[in-house]
């Protein structure tokens, strides 16, 4: 599946927020937003006409570049969303949190979704002992995540596990010694810590 390959902070600076795409570099000063917290490109610093339809497309964009999703994969993604009892802003976030990536991403395995994407694209994750190699696969309640057999011993997943100091949502029960989280529960939304405001996504896929 087709994925943006640019430089991901100019899409943190088109949102004027952090959206923590890079891992450890987020955290530190050199995170250009830290420097230019404007828009990127020559207007980046002009005058904005706020319109309904602006704010609508922005929370949009900033939930699909959170988890890296393409505008088709989102727009289905909300479509399946929509078609499920409840409310379908709350379900369109509990379906992005259930993504097999981002759950690696969550349990701290990974220092950015996408380098949890590229651990799974690459063979290193199992769901139930079964290894799983699509990034939007969605895990269910009871589900067991996690790194495969020699996989556990990479470097840069050691590295992953001794650094970070995320917390991991309640939703999940990480054992970082074994590499391996369960998944306890459908995540809430109150559960769920992204900057996005669902509502106006579905404001705007509704027109
Ligand atoms: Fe975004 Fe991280 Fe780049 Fe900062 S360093 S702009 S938070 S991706």
């Amino acid at each position: 599946m087709a994925r943006y390959t640019g430089p991901v902070c100019r899409l943190c600076r088109r949102e004027r927020m952090k959206l923590f795409l890079k891992g450890a570099k987020c955290d530190t000063m050199k995170c250009p937003i830290e420097q230019r917290p404007y828009p990127p490109g020559i207007h980046g610093r002009g005058r904005v006409r706020e319109s309904e339809y602006l704010l609508q497309l922005r929370e949009k964009q900033k939930a699909r570049r959170v988890y890296g999703l393409l505008e088709k994969q989102f727009r289905t993604l909300y479509e399946e969303a929509n078609r499920q009892k409840g409310i379908t802003g709350e379900n369109l976030l509990r379906m992005l949190e259930l993504r097999l990536d981002n759950v690696v991403f969550r349990s701290n395995f990974a220092a950015s979704r996408n380098q949890a994407r590229q651990f799974v694209r690459h063979g290193h994750v199992s769901v139930n002992g079964r290894r799983v190699t699509i990034p939007s696969y969605q895990v269910r309640k009871g589900d067991v995540v996690e790194m495969r057999g020699k996989s556990k011993s990479m470097i840069v997943l050691r590295h992953n596990l001794d650094t970070i100091d995320r917390a991991v949502p309640q939703w999940l029960d990480a054992e970082p010694a074994d590499a391996k989280a369960t998944v306890r529960d459908e995540p809430l939304r109150e559960q769920i810590d992204v900057p996005v405001r669902e509502q106006l996504i579905v404001e705007l896929y509704s027109k």
